[in-house]
């Protein structure tokens, strides 16, 4: 599926893996729907790329001959805002992207289907044209402010822990991962693809009402733990929001 970008200069991609066959598949996945895209094999190489190229996107993996993908997006992060998609392949490294706050925006696990990354790449970047299209701030300003989960809230990224108004919800991992992405971006609608992707290890096996049964699940947790709290916005064929008043 070739993807209509418009009028648009396609979106660039900036990939970084050293393994060659998945690095041939990728670039060969972000061709066929309408990428443009550069690759660096090794994190030096990507730095050299990063520091004279404009990306909208990295994919980066992991483990990488001469640096930790970790390390490089740290690195990354204190100068760019650009999203990260990571690549990894251990069950402890997703454990870090998730539990630490590395500044990814997603990940993927080995081995991933190409569809799979095309379609968290496209999600991430809906995700950041909506913010940049919001008209009271700048894209950057937005970035630095999803940050900042709204008062009512106390986000903790380390622990994978959240309370509303102060008190702490028992949430499973994708009640939390769907309330965090909403929290991190207060008012926004998100389609229920969008929360798949946010908040599912594996989007294609689930469904829309996979997504629907889990925002019940935690629209019942929230009230139970603060009576009258209905934070989370029902927006009739396009998705779901947090209510920015609750901020
Ligand atoms: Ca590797």
């Amino acid at each position: 599926m070739l993807e209509n970008w418009g009028r648009m200069k396609p979106p660039r991609i900036l990939l970084v893996e050293d393994e060659p066959a998945i690095a041939d598949t990728l670039v060969y996945a972000l061709r066929t729907e309408g990428f443009a895209h550069a690759w660096a094999s090794t994190g030096q190489a990507a730095l050299g790329l990063l520091s004279t190229e404009c990306f909208d996107l990295i994919i980066l993996d992991v483990g990488l001959p001469d640096a930790n993908g970790f390390d490089l997006c740290r690195q990354l992060r204190s100068r760019l805002q650009t999203p990260v998609l990571f690549l990894t392949a251990r069950q402890g490294e997703v454990d870090r992207i998730v539990g630490l706050e590395i500044g990814g925006d997603d990940y993927v696990t080995k081995p991933f289907s190409p569809r799979e990354v095309t379609a968290r790449i496209r999600a991430i970047l809906r995700r950041t044209a909506s913010a940049a299209q919001t008209p009271q701030a700048s894209a950057q300003a937005v970035s630095l402010q999803a940050l900042q989960p709204p008062a009512a809230w106390d986000l903790d990224e380390e622990r994978q822990r959240i309370r509303h108004q102060g008190i702490p919800l028992e949430l499973t991992r994708n009640e939390y991962r769907l309330l965090r992405t909403f929290l991190r971006r207060p008012g926004r609608i998100f389609s229920r693809d969008d929360l798949l992707a946010a908040a599912w290890d594996e989007p294609e096996a689930s469904t829309d009402r996979t997504v629907d049964a889990h925002v019940k699940l935690l629209r019942a947790k929230i009230r139970a733990a603060v009576p009258g709290s209905d934070p989370i916005q029902t927006h009739r064929g396009l998705g779901y929001s947090l209510r920015e008043e609750q901020a």
